[in-house]
């Protein structure tokens, strides 16, 4: 079945798809569960689930690009050519249902992963459609829409740095930030030996090249690679590779720098996966809430550097204008986005440290 018609929008598309969901979970609740073994729960758990996630993308989603009306009126062309497919494919699946409850005996086993693909795909769809009704509306910045949802914490949050954070506070207020990141897409194990952000909104990628974890603390803050394992301090991969790395000891303990205030925190401390050696990144939520929209066809997502932005965005006197250090523009990739940062904006980092300390 393929129909296309001009009334079309995202909302009518999301109606449709929600209504076929919720056919398949009556399909299966009028059935005679006597004759239920597992397979047949667990289809009725996978309906329900991907029902409940749309919903939830639905509500979390429509007060991001000016509300519900804004959200289900949208007719972006690419949003409905994706809506429109994958409305032919829960079609197509529920049609399975009704099949099997006409005819009775066991439930093919394989069509839960079936209804979790499609759950993954609907998610994904919201997400991109929500994404390109904000990239429309956006003249001046480039960030996509994940990357605005970051943006926009970590400015609450520095906003109110001058009130003193308690102990913890820091580790606390970055795995909040890596929350938000999480919500926005995933890390994945890119092949051997990077790891790979994906954006759910713009399906943009940033890779970290030769990273055994994601730090998941900026180094300035990061007191628990002084006294604990480092794995406390990782984030867990969608894809988590084995965990047979050797436990770094934390030799030679270097003196954590100390914050200065107004000193760009871009740095976190993770190991090589290749060497495993300790090295520094970019904390991967300073990425992520800078990334744009893939451009011409690409996959990787540029990157604005903030300590620029902010230096060209904030207040000057007049006379200076000629000197106030503009972007070359978008980085292409997390690399060059931190060759970038050491130049430009470099933080203390343990070994300058110890070197003072020394
Ligand atoms: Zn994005
Ligand atoms: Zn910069």
């Amino acid at each position: 079945m393929s129909r296309s018609t001009a009334a079309d929008s995202v909302g009518s598309l999301l109606a449709e798809i929600a209504n076929f969901l919720v056919d398949g979970v009556r399909i299966l609740s009028l059935s005679d569960r006597r004759h239920w073994g597992p397979d047949e729960h667990e289809q009725l758990r996978a309906l329900e689930d991907a029902l409940d996630e749309a919903k939830k993308d639905f509500q979390g989603l429509a007060p991001l690009v000016n509300g519900q009306s804004h959200y289900e009126n949208d007719r972006s062309h690419d949003s409905l050519v994706a809506l429109r497919q994958l409305r032919n494919n829960f079609s197509a699946h529920i049609g399975c249902l009704k099949d099997w409850s006409r005819l009775g005996g066991p439930i093919d086993p394989a069509w839960v992963r079936d209804t979790q693909a499609l759950q993954r795909d609907l998610h994904r769809a919201q997400y991109r459609a929500a994404g390109r009704i904000f990239a429309s509306g956006q003249e001046s910045s480039t960030r996509c829409l994940g990357a605005f949802l970051v943006y926009r914490q970590q400015r609450a949050w520095r906003n109110r740095q001058e009130l003193s954070v308690e102990e913890g506070g820091y580790q606390r207020r970055h795995l909040e930030e890596l929350r938000v990141c999480n919500n926005v897409g995933g890390f994945h194990r890119h092949g051997e030996e990077d790891i790979a952000f994906i954006c759910d909104f713009c399906d943009g990628h940033l890779i970290w090249e030769d990273l055994d974890k994601m730090p998941s603390v900026r180094t300035a803050h990061d007191n628990s690679i002084w006294t604990s394992s480092p794995t406390a301090t990782t984030l867990p991969l969608a894809n988590p590779p084995p965990a047979n790395q050797p436990s770094p000891s934390p030799s030679p303990s270097p003196v954590p720098p100390a914050q200065r205030p107004g000193q760009p925190q871009w740095q976190a401390t993770g190991f090589s996966k290749s060497q495993y050696e300790q090295k520094q990144v970019v904390f991967a939520p300073v990425a992520i809430a800078n990334h744009s929209v893939p451009i011409g066809g690409g996959w990787q997502s540029f990157i604005t550097c903030p300590f620029c932005e902010d230096d060209t965005d904030g207040p000057r006197d007049t006379d200076d204008e000629e000197d106030v250090w503009r972007p070359e523009g978008l980085f292409e990739d997390v690399a060059s986005f931190q060759e970038h940062l050491e130049w430009q904006h470099p933080a203390a980092t343990p070994a300058e440290s110890s070197c003072l300390v020394m």
